[in-house]
Formats: structure tokens, C-alpha cells, sequence
């Protein structure tokens, strides 16, 4: 390919110009493309529209298992063997703690995630209920992740206060019919373009590691350009053992940071987030990411833990970026020592007797 000028690819991403195909597949495979020179055009890009702030997010699986869908890559699909705790909504008074919780680890989102197709009108207008105790109790935004939503679903919970609704496209349309058979692609879709219609932001993710090809991501990245999606969750797969997908071998991270540099490339003004598998697939080159991508999940994902929130919030002091919260980064690392020092307090009482 011709020479790559990575201040004009920087630039263009900044105009919203979107890239050609030859060029993104560059990005992803080129070792003519210096990986430290495209992510140092794409962090030009990233402060424009975010400084060197991080915003941290914190999932709640208010609802997990018993799912009817047969999707490949889940847990909590009715074809997974997966153990996992399964449980049926958790308590108002439980879900309304994890809030707050979340707001003191410095959550700037807290998202709620329910798993199944779809939910009926009652589950709806009690997720509802729950969005307004929270967004009345905390400085905190509120994201729900509840399934196929039709618009009247969709208005009541934008009538509530939720911030924003995730609805991940996981995969491209082509590869669709290879990881789920119990809903289509289009399905989800229309959920995304109806809650764009009706005004609210939305968060939709992909899946990397699921047999999907250069061209494949590229196209994903394209399709959530053109749907304008607030936010994009870049998750690594992570192999759960009675999952239907059998790949357990780890994605090489160079990969990993190319493909989050093309994402943000593309959607320049959208937050990318450092989803599921930033620990296993990105390992040492995890700091890395945070010049690209302005978001995380803290202290794991659905149905897998992740690293503890203190090594989290060095590894983003350390890199030198600020947090997008109320709580600062050196108070938030004093609680963590106050912590472990209460703790080895207990701890040695208990040695003593
Ligand atoms: S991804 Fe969602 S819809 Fe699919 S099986 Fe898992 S919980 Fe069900």
C-alpha cells in the first residue's frame, strides 16, 4: 500500500472522513503500519473529543441464566452448559446498594443488564422504577441492557431517566446466523435505530474471537458508524468452559490494539470502551489501550471476574490519565489501602487468637 501519512489519518478522523477499505485493512494486518505510530495518530483523536479522561463503568447482572436464546458465545444461554450462578431478578434494595456502591468506586455508569430475548411490560416499567430511584439517589448515569424493545418499551424507559440503552450488534450480519439462531441481526438492529429515534443514546458492542475475518470487523465498525451509536463495548471473547464456542486460545494483543485504533478511527466521537478480555488478551499491552479507547468495565464482566479495582486505578494513575467521576484517582486509591490495611488489622486479630 501506498506510504500511510498518520498525521492526515488522524486529521481525517477528526473530519469524520471516513477511511478506504484498503487502509483499514492496513490497520488491522500492515506491519508496514507501525503499531506505536497509528496508536499515536489515534490518540490525537481520542484527546480531541476526550482529553486523557477515563470513564469507568460497572455492570450489574440484575437478571442471570434461564435465557431462551441459543446465542453460541453466552453463559446464560439455554444450550450452555456453563456453571454459572443463575438467579432471577435480584432485590430492589440489592440493585439500588450496587448503585451507590458503584458511584463510590467511581463509576461515572452504572449499567443494569437483564438476561433473555425480551422483557414484558411489567418487568419494563419495574426497571423503570428502578431507574428512577437510582438516577434520584445518585450523581450517576444509568444504561440498560434489557433485550429486543419495541418503542413504547423503549419510551418508558427513556421517560424514567435512563441515560442510555446497550443493544450489542456482537457480530457482522454474515456471521450473524453462526452464533444465534433464536433472533436475527435485523432484530437487533431495529431496537438500536427505534431508541435512536425516539432520542436515546445508545451503547452497542462487538465480540472479538469468534471466527470473524479483517473484513468482518471492518464492516462492524462501519455499520455502528452509520447507526451513530454513542458507544461502542470492544470485548476480547472470553472462553467459558460449557459454551458453545469452542475457542480457547488467546488473541495476540498487538491484534487487540489494532482493532480498538480502528474502531476509534472510525468512530471517532463514540466512546470506546476496553470491554470483556482487556486482562487476558491485551496482558501487558493493557495500558496501551487507554490511548486509544476512553472507557472501561471495572472488576469484570457478565459471568467472569476481572482485575481487582485497585490494580485498575494505578494502571490508569500510572499511565498518567484522570477519571471521568466526582472522586478523584488518589482518593479512590487511599480508600483501597484504608481497606486493605482494616483488613490486615482484622486479619492479624484473627492469627493472634
Ligand atoms: S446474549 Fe443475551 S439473549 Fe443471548 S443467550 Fe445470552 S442473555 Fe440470552
Amino acid at each position: 500500500m501506498k506510504t500511510l501519512n498518520y498525521d492526515q489519518l488522524a486529521e481525517n478522523s477528526i473530519r469524520e472522513v471516513s477511511l478506504d477499505k484498503e487502509t483499514a485493512l492496513s490497520i488491522l494486518s500492515s506491519k508496514d503500519i507501525e503499531l506505536l505510530s497509528l496508536i499515536n495518530a489515534t490518540f490525537k483523536v481520542r484527546k480531541e473529543y476526550f482529553g486523557k479522561t477515563i470513564s469507568i463503568h460497572i455492570i450489574n447482572n440484575i437478571q442471570n441464566g434461564y435465557c431462551p436464546e441459543d446465542c453460541k458465545y453466552c453463559a446464560q444461554s439455554k444450550n450452555s452448559n456453563a456453571k454459572i450462578d443463575s438467579y432471577p431478578i435480584k432485590s430492589d434494595k440489592e440493585i439500588i446498594n450496587e448503585a451507590e456502591e458503584a458511584y463510590h468506586k467511581g463509576a461515572f455508569r452504572y449499567c443494569m443488564v437483564s438476561s433473555g430475548k425480551s422483557h414484558n411490560a411489567e418487568r419494563i416499567e419495574h426497571i423503570a422504577a428502578l431507574i428512577k430511584n437510582i438516577k434520584s439517589s445518585y450523581k450517576i448515569e444509568v444504561c440498560i441492557s434489557a433485550g429486543i424493545l419495541d418503542k413504547n418499551k423503549l419510551s418508558i424507559l427513556k421517560a424514567a431517566g435512563a441515560d442510555r440503552i446497550n443493544h450489542n450488534i456482537n457480530t457482522s450480519e454474515a456471521l450473524y446466523p453462526s452464533i444465534c439462531t433464536t433472533h436475527k441481526y435485523s432484530d437487533r438492529l431495529n431496537t438500536i435505530q427505534l431508541a435512536k429515534e425516539i432520542g436515546l443514546q445508545v451503547c452497542s458492542g462487538i465480540i472479538i474471537g469468534m471466527g470473524e475475518s479483517p473484513e468482518d470487523i471492518i464492516e462492524m465498525a462501519l455499520t455502528l458508524n452509520k447507526l451513530r451509536v454513542e458507544s461502542i463495548p470492544v470485548n476480547f471473547f472470553i472462553p467459558i468452559e460449557g459454551t458453545r464456542i469452542d475457542n480457547s486460545s488467546l488473541l495476540d494483543p498487538e491484534y487487540c490494539l489494532r482493532i480498538l485504533c480502528l474502531f476509534r478511527l472510525l468512530n471517532p466521537k463514540a466512546d470506546i470502551r476496553i470491554a470483556a478480555g482487556r486482562e487476558l488478551h491485551l496482558r501487558d499491552m493493557e495500558t496501551m489501550s487507554f490511548y486509544i479507547a476512553n472507557s472501561l468495565f471495572l472488576e469484570g464482566y457478565l459471568n467472569t471476574a476481572g482485575s481487582k479495582r485497585n490494580k485498575t486505578y494505578q494502571m490508569i494513575k500510572d499511565a498518567g490519565f484522570t477519571l471521568n467521576s466526582d472522586i478523584s484517582l488518589n482518593e479512590l486509591l487511599k480508600k483501597e489501602s484504608n481497606f486493605i490495611e482494616a483488613h490486615s488489622i482484622e486479619f492479624s486479630k484473627t492469627v493472634k487468637n
